[in-house]
């Protein structure tokens, strides 16, 4: 069973009164029960001071010598307070008794050895205190029991007790009440504010909530929704923006394609104007094939689905592959590319992966790199990063910071003829960011880039 908020706040608030309130109410039992019979002890002391100071003995044995004061009512009656008194001989026979306590009951001794102990008398509750009666030499000749009402003490206690039982679950209920109403009263602004956020979609997700006009918790509740709807509105005018570049980006080679093939079957022609717009065509479709392969591979890294492997790469073998991959491109440009690696250097992470942004970063400098140029590839193994180095066009200052966003391409090279589709690095820094790789990106426009990949610590 799950409780509603505002009932867990009044559930939790009463258990926490009611952990209190127990040990109020115990503390206050204790301290009442000791403070009355401390009382009752204080007056068997002086009771007991009294009676010894009183008593007479020969050598072992006691002489009782009837004194005044125990004809006093208290001695003598049962009803008005009563102080029974009783002494023993060492020989445990009752040798004085106050005139208060029947001949055929006896004052109970202690069990324990305790001083002060408790027993009842002809059903009464008392209070006893019990002393060893000592001669001159220290020699204990005998046994004082002195008997008070506890009665009074007990009904004050009893009827403390049984206040305290019954107001302890009434007070627990009416806390219950009272802290649900006021949980209730506190959060009511919070239920305005669900049924108020339950009505933003993706209609009218542009829409904020009112913050209210004190500065509490609720107004940062309020301004944290309105932060996370801000998050999600630039989130899907990005993925529509993503949407409408990449059917831009689809369509502009199919209706190429269309194009190509409509001026086609307008009129015949010889085989070779047929080989050389079908050759057009298979570019573009070829374009279209890599195009879709980058979308596919973003559309995954965005999943959070995807699991990179930590596997020991050797880097020459994976440069080399790729330098053959690009070396025909590089040729058509005259651009050589250089390698600078140690044959033992070896980074941790997941070679598909680590492949797949190569490829991009090594094709971006030989696309983007200078006729005659270079392209240089290093490792530096105190920093663990691996650079691919162009002598190429460069990116414009302003532009290096949106290089890595979707579909984005330098001016330059949107109008040039070198083919491209704007994915490649932010693929690159998606799989960089996924590995723990700190791509960075240093860059004059005309002068060359770098691209670096900082791979961690080993
Ligand atoms: P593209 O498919 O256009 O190469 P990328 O995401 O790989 O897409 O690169 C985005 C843009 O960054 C490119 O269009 C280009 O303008 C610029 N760029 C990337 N690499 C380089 C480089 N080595 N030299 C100059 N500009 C580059």
């Amino acid at each position: 069973m799950t409780l509603k908020f505002k009932k867990r706040i009044a559930l939790y608030n009463t258990l926490a009164v009611a952990y209190t309130t127990a040990l109020v109410f115990f503390v206050i039992s204790f301290v009442v029960y000791n403070t009355a019979y401390s009382h009752l002890d204080a007056n068997i002391l002086v009771e007991k001071n009294e009676m010894i100071s009183n008593l007479f003995w020969l050598k072992d044995s006691i002489i009782i010598n009837k004194m005044p004061e125990w004809n006093e009512a208290e001695h003598s009656q049962v009803e008005v307070n009563p102080t029974f008194l009783q002494i023993k001989n060492m020989q445990g026979d009752i040798i004085f008794r106050s005139d208060n306590l029947p001949s055929n009951q006896k004052l109970e001794d202690a069990i324990n050895g305790e001083i002060y102990y408790n027993s009842e008398l002809n059903h009464k509750r008392i209070r006893l205190g019990q002393f060893p009666i000592k001669n001159e030499n220290d020699k204990t000749i005998g046994q004082l029991t002195i008997a008070v009402s506890r009665q009074e003490s007990y009904t004050v206690l009893y009827n403390l007790i049984w206040v305290l039982l019954i107001s302890f679950p009434v007070m627990l209920l009416v806390q219950y009440f009272s802290s649900s109403l006021a949980a209730s009263r506190a959060i009511r602004p919070v239920n305005q504010l669900i049924s108020l956020a339950s009505k933003i979609d993706h209609s009218n997700i542009e829409s904020r909530l009112e913050l209210p006009a004190r500065r509490d918790e609720l107004y940062e509740l309020t301004q944290t929704i309105n932060d996370l709807l801000a998050r999600i509105e630039k989130s899907i005018a990005q993925q529509k923006q993503f949407v409408s570049d990449a059917s831009h980006e689809i369509r502009t080679p199919l209706s190429a394609i269309r194009g190509t093939l409509e001026v086609l079957v307008r009129r015949k022609r010889d085989p070779e104007a047929y080989e050389e717009k079908i050759s057009g065509v298979i570019e573009l479709v070829d374009r279209l094939d890599a195009l879709l392969e980058q979308l596919l591979h973003l559309a995954r890294v965005d999943s959070g689905t995807t699991v990179t492997r930590k596997e020991h790469v050797k880097l020459l073998p994976v440069v080399s592959a790729i330098r053959q991959n690009w070396e025909a491109m590089a040729e058509k440009r005259n651009i050589s590319i250089l390698c600078h690696l140690p044959a033992d250097a070896a980074v941790k992470c997941d070679k598909f992966f680590f492949e797949l942004m190569l490829d991009n970063l090594v094709s971006n400098a030989i696309k983007y790199g200078k006729i005659n140029g270079h392209v240089v590839l290093n490792w530096n193994e105190n920093t663990r990063t691996l650079s691919v180095e162009d002598d190429g066009i460069g990116i414009p200052e302003n532009d290096i910071q949106h290089i890595f966003n979707r579909f984005f391409r330098v001016d330059e090279s949107r109008s040039s003829i070198v083919k491209g589709s704007g994915l490649g690095l932010s693929i690159v820094q998606k799989l960089a960011e996924l590995q723990h790789i700190h791509l960075q990106v240093t860059s004059r426009k005309g002068d060359g880039s770098t691209f670096s990949l900082e791979f961690p610590q080993v």
